[in-house]
């Protein structure tokens, strides 16, 4: 038999693919290396725009979040409120929400197939697709959504693999009434050097346990062990022990730092983390791989209509992510993202910007969408520009000469 489509992964960004794919008509199979059920080493917080795909069901977005917390090292916590609706979010475990995505790729008519890793594909320009793993399977297309544990076969294809940084995380077991007394609906993010180079932590809290994690270059358990007696989260984690999925307490895992150049080739196209859509200012993925998943499937559809998957028509893809995902978005997070992250002044430029916002709303506004994702990175930018000469002035001189090279570079990108 031959599908029209093979989708090798079942994160967000393939279940997401697969469901479009199938409502459109096509004979899909997805493919998952992990048994069902599987732990996903991931703080799990979503901003509401990800309904924008399917509405969440109240069980499996455990813990609603209304607002945020900011720590670094000079200055308290600094809380902000969801203004509304729109600006709030959910965190939850990703065993769920995944299950949840592939349940609903399959009422739509995907067939799944848990426990077969991929590894290796044949594209024959005349022939078709051949993914050979424990089976072998045949198909017209193949989207891979493989995260970043699919480098060899993006390699083999002869394609990129994104740029990626470590995280390192631990869920931490604590009873209802307690998270919500110590963290409350709200996620807290650390930005902190001296934890670590990129210097961001975070605790997300589910119901009853709380995700705690650090990431950067080259992030190990001993950063995430020093994290854990950080002087605010030691208090409130005191005496609660870590929780075990496979045996193991502590996860690591790679995020993604930059979107790849070329994510398509005849009868191939690349999804979310394994194409690098991630945004490397919070490191978050999830909301980036289910739209490059939905738009990918578009493009399928299309092609399975013309019945053509060559590379030409399957560049439509790479169009749509520059229009959707980069023009507005990503471009503007790497600007941000040397700001925060090469500028050297990572807390510096957060308090200054939030002291800034704590007199000017608008700037508020785009210091709290930073978080809850409610204006494109474009816009969030252009307020910060608007500011800084304030910015600068926060800074002091000798940080603001600091500042002026990375200015300059994050102006050329
Ligand atoms: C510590 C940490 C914390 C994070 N926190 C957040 C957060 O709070 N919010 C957020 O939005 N994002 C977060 N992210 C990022 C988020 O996890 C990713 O962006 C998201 O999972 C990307 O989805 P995906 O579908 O592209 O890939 P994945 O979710 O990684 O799914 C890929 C799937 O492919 C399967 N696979 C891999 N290779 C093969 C193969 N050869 N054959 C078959 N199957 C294969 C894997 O088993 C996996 O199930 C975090 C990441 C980390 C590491």
């Amino acid at each position: 038999m031959i599908y029209d489509l093979i989708i090798v992964g079942s994160g967000p960004a393939g279940a997401t693919a697969a469901k479009i794919a199938a409502e459109g008509g096509a004979n899909v199979l997805l493919l998952e290396a992990a048994e069902e059920g599987r732990y996903k080493c991931c703080a799990g917080g979503i901003p509401l725009t990800n309904e924008e795909f399917s509405s969440i069901p109240r069980d499996v977005g455990e813990r609603e979040i209304t607002g945020g917390v900011v720590v670094t090292p000079k200055k308290g916590p600094i809380e902000f409120e969801a203004a509304g609706e729109k600006d709030k979010g959910y965190c939850m475990f990703r065993t769920d929400f995944d299950r949840f995505l592939v349940n609903i790729a399959q009422d739509a008519g995907t067939q799944v197939i848990y426990g077969f890793r991929a590894k290796l594909i044949n594209i024959n320009s005349s022939g078709g697709v051949i993914v050979k793993g424990p089976q072998e399977f045949r198909s017209k297309c193949v989207i891979l959504a493989t995260g970043l544990g699919g480098a060899r076969l993006q390699r083999s294809l002869g394609m990129e693999v994104p740029a990626m940084v470590n995280g390192i995380q631990a869920e931490i077991a604590i009873p209802e009434s307690v998270v919500n007394e110590q963290f409350g609906n709200r996620v807290w993010e650390f930005f902190d050097r001296s934890l670590i180079t990129h210097g961001i932590g975070w605790a997300f809290p589910k119901r009853d346990a709380v995700s705690i994690g650090i990431l950067g270059d080259n992030a190990r358990v001993s950063h995430l062990k020093s994290f854990l007696r950080y002087p605010i989260l030691k208090n409130k984690i005191s005496g609660r022990e870590m929780m075990v999925f496979k045996g193991r307490k502590i996860w690591a895992a790679p995020i993604p730092d930059k979107i790849i150049a070329k994510p398509y080739r005849d009868r191939v196209m690349i999804i979310g983390d394994a194409c690098g859509t991630a945004d490397p200012i919070l490191y978050e993925g999830i909301y980036q791989a289910r739209l490059s998943g939905k738009l990918a499937a578009n493009v399928f559809c299309k092609a399975f209509e013309e019945d053509d998957f060559g590379e030409l028509s399957l560049k439509r893809y790479f169009d749509l992510l520059k229009k959707h995902l980069y023009d507005e978005g990503l471009r503007y997070t790497y600007k941000i993202h040397q700001l925060l992250y090469h500028s050297g002044l990572l807390e510096d430029i957060i308090d200054a910007s939030f002291s800034i916002a704590m007199e000017d709303p608008e700037m508020m506004e785009s210091m709290t969408a930073l978080f809850t994702g409610t204006q494109t990175r474009k816009q969030i930018w252009k307020v910060m520009m608007s500011r800084k000469w304030k910015l600068m002035r926060k800074l002091g001189v000798s940080n603001s000469l600091h500042l002026i090279p990375t200015l300059f570079r994050a102006s050329r990108i």
